[in-house]
C-alpha cells in the first residue's frame, strides 16, 4: 500500500482562497480589517522562524498583523501591562506570545492575562474549557488543525478509534477531547503507557504528539491506518523529520501526514482563522 499524503501545506492553500480570504473580504466590506498581534520576547531563532511563517500566511489571507519585540530583561509585569494594552485596543482582534518566555515570566500568568475573546492561539482556561465542554470557542491551533487536515482527507470520525501518544497541554489532550468531541473513540498514551504497541497497533487514526524522532515505525501500525505526525526534529545532518518513520509508515499507513509541510502549516492556518474569527465576533 502506497499512502495518500495528507499535505498541510496543500490545504492549507485551499482553504485560504475557498474560506478565508472570503471572510476577510466580507468583513473589509463592513469596515473591519481583521488585525492579529505577535508578542516575541528574546531572539530565539527558532521562534523568530515560526513567526516570518505566521506573518506570510496572515498577509495571503489579507489581515494585518503586528509583531512586538521586547528584549528578554523584560519583567513579568511590563508583559503583562502589554497584555493589558492589547486587551483593551480595540483595532486588534487576536494576539498570541510566542512561547517559551525567560525563566523569570510564567508562561501560564502571561497566558491568564489574555482576554478569551482575544486568545489567538486558544490557550487560555476559558478557550479549553470551552473546547472540552464542545462550545463554540477560539480553539488550541495545533489541535484544530489536526482535526481540520484528518477531515479534509476524507477520514471520517465517528466510531473510529483515535489513538493519540502525547498527553501535553498544546497538542495531546485538546487534540483527544476534539476527536472525542467528533465521536470518536480515543485513548491517550503517554510515557507511562505499558504495551503501547498494543494501542498503536488498534489505532484507526494515529496521532503522534511524542517529540522524540521517528518514534513510531510502519511495523508498529496496522494496514489502513491513518497516520498524523505533529513532531518536528532537525537531525545532525540538517534534515527535517517527524515523531514518525516516515518511509516505513507510508507503506503500512492509508495515508500520512508529511514533515515538513503537514501539520505545521495547519498550525499557522488555524492561527490565522483564529484571527478572523475574533474579528467575525467582536463585529457583529
Ligand atoms: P511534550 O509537551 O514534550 O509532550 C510529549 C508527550 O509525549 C508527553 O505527554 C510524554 O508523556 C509523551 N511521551 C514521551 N516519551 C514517551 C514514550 N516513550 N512513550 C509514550 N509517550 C511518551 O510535547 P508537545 O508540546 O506535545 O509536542 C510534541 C511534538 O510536536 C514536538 O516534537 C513538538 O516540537 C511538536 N509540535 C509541533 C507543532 C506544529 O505546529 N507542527 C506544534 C506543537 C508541537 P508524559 O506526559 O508522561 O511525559
Amino acid at each position: 500500500m502506497t499512502a495518500q499524503i495528507i499535505s498541510g501545506k496543500e490545504i492549507a492553500e485551499r482553504l485560504l482562497e475557498a474560506e478565508l480570504q472570503p471572510r476577510v473580504e466580507s468583513l473589509n466590506n463592513k469596515n473591519v480589517q481583521p488585525k492579529l498581534v505577535i508578542v516575541l520576547v528574546g531572539e530565539n531563532p527558532a521562534s523568530k522562524s515560526y513567526i516570518r511563517q505566521k506573518e506570510k500566511f496572515a498577509d495571503k489571507a489579507g489581515i494585518l498583523h503586528e509583531t512586538l519585540t521586547y528584549p528578554d530583561t523584560i519583567t513579568e509585569i511590563e508583559l503583562l501591562n502589554i497584555i493589558d494594552d492589547l486587551n483593551n485596543d480595540t483595532t486588534v482582534h487576536g494576539f498570541m506570545v510566542q512561547a517559551p518566555l525567560p525563566d523569570h515570566i510564567s508562561m501560564s500568568k502571561v497566558v491568564d492575562a489574555i482576554s478569551p475573546i482575544k486568545d489567538a492561539d486558544g490557550f487560555t482556561p476559558e478557550s479549553v474549557g470551552n473546547l472540552f465542554l464542545g462550545e463554540d470557542s477560539l480553539q488550541c491551533c495545533t489541535p484544530k488543525g489536526i482535526i481540520r487536515m484528518i477531515k479534509e482527507s476524507g477520514a471520517e470520525f465517528s466510531g473510529q478509534h483515535v489513538v493519540v501518544i502525547g498527553r501535553s497541554n498544546i497538542v495531546g489532550k485538546p487534540v483527544a477531547i476534539l476527536a472525542l468531541n467528533e465521536s470518536a473513540t480515543v485513548t491517550i498514551c503517554h510515557s507511562r503507557t505499558q504495551n503501547l504497541n498494543n494501542y498503536v497497533a488498534q489505532a484507526d487514526i494515529l496521532i503522534v504528539a511524542v517529540g522524540r524522532p521517528e518514534f513510531v515505525h510502519g511495523d508498529q501500525i496496522k494496514e489502513g491506518t491513518t497516520v498524523i505526525d505533529v513532531g518536528i526534529h532537525r537531525t545532525d545532518e540538517g534534515k527535517l523529520v517527524g515523531d514518525v518513520h516516515f518511509e516505513s509508515a507510508s507503506k503500512k499507513a492509508k495515508a500520512i501526514s508529511p514533515v515538513p509541510g503537514g501539520v505545521g502549516p495547519m498550525t499557522v492556518f488555524s492561527l490565522i482563522e483564529n484571527t478572523i474569527e475574533a474579528a467575525e465576533r467582536a463585529s457583529i
